[in-house]
């Protein structure tokens, strides 16, 4: 059924799901069945009334044909298609609209995030804990530079932004309902959700697990995605790059100072002040360098202003499959500038 074709007064004819689990897929013909299959085996182990929403991120092979067969065949399983590729982070958000669970399990469809975890995330959610993060413990299959750019990451990421981002964390997590909510509101275009379900506070927990290789396919983050999505993590979540712009600024107006007097003095008490030629042409090039690094710093959040400014819809909706949610009637109310 079409989204589109709801109101708020359709409310679906079932009880809300305990769990929801959001699977965001792009390109994954080769594993969406497998992580299917492992996962409704999991689900079903913790007898919980769940629902697995995977959400189609723009595919150009079979994964859609194979998300639509799963739908038709199991009833706990949904389908949102996204008009067209709209990224890893943008694609869970989808998910989280229509995710109708009192709690809320990120996973990848690669199966690098072992299924098998969910249970003990449940385990600690049913202790009191509204987030519980899986922290990698080992990284079977990834390449050195792939950990060295990972750790490097998450390094920097904790120097420069307010709100601590454990390391070793990717987006396999359990959250909480209020949490959804709490991450429903925050509408930034630029989102990292690991960092944003840090920001959120709530009683959170680690739940150290070990990540395995991806089951089949490739990674759809090469290292043009992976700098683009660090980018966003640091620039969404410090202006500490703004503030050593205006340091460095600060120290070369006071080198110019001296400069400056220094000349000054040379030209009034001195005879021999016609030179420093090099000099001149070294400070020239510098400063000029200096300053377009700078104008890139700012250019980088005047365009994210510009981004956030134009107020788009972070996603489009082209295709339901699967029973109909209390999620999707909620967004659309939204949408239409319902509560
Ligand atoms: N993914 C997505 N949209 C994208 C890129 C990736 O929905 O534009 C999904 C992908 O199908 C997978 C998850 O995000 O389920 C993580 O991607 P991937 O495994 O390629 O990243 P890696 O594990 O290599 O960091
Ligand atoms: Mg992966």
């Amino acid at each position: 059924m079409s989204p589109f074709a709801l109101s708020r007064d359709d409310r679906p004819d079932r009880p809300r799901p305990a769990l929801s689990v959001i699977v965001p897929c792009y390109n994954e013909e080769e594993v969406i069945e497998t992580t299917h299959a492992r996962l409704s085996a999991v689900m079903a182990g913790t007898a919980l009334n769940h629902e697995i929403i995977y959400i189609d991120d723009g595919s150009k092979d079979a994964t859609v044909e194979k998300l639509r067969a799963i739908a038709s065949n199991c009833a706990h399983a949904r389908v949102v298609r996204l008009s067209r590729n709209f990224g890893h982070q943008i694609a869970v958000t989808a998910g989280l609209e229509f995710a109708d669970g009192d709690a809320v399990v990120l996973i990848d469809a690669d199966l690098q995030d072992p299924p098998e975890v969910i249970p003990e995330m449940i385990a600690k959610w049913r202790e009191g804990y509204e987030v519980v993060y899986g922290v990698r413990t080992t990284r079977e299959g990834e390449n050195a530079f792939k950990l060295w750019t990972a750790r490097a990451f998450y390094r920097i990421i904790n120097k420069l932004s307010e709100v601590p981002l454990p390391l070793d964390t990717g987006d396999f997590r359990l959250i909480d309902r209020k949490v959804v909510l709490a991450l429903r509101r925050m509408h930034e275009r630029y989102r990292l959700l690991r960092a944003m379900t840090s920001w959120v506070g709530f009683r959170q927990v680690a739940l150290p697990y070990e990540r395995h290789k991806r089951f089949a396919g490739e990674s759809k983050y090469p290292l043009r995605k992976m700098l683009a999505l660090a980018l966003d993590g640091i620039l969404s979540f410090s202006v500490v790059p703004l503030r050593i712009v205006t340091a460095v600024g600060l120290c070369m107006a006071f080198f110019a100072a001296l400069g400056i007097t220094y000349a000054l003095i040379g030209r009034i008490f001195g005879d021999d002040w016609v030179r420093g030629w090099t000099l001149m042409f070294i400070t020239v090039l510098f400063f000029g360098g200096i300053q377009f690094i700078f104008l890139g710093i700012i250019g980088e959040y005047v365009g994210r202003i510009y981004g956030e400014a134009k107020q788009r819809p972070l996603y489009l909706v082209s295709e339901v499959m699967g029973p109909p949610s209390f999620g999707a009637i909620e967004t659309l109310a939204h949408e239409r500038g319902g509560p």
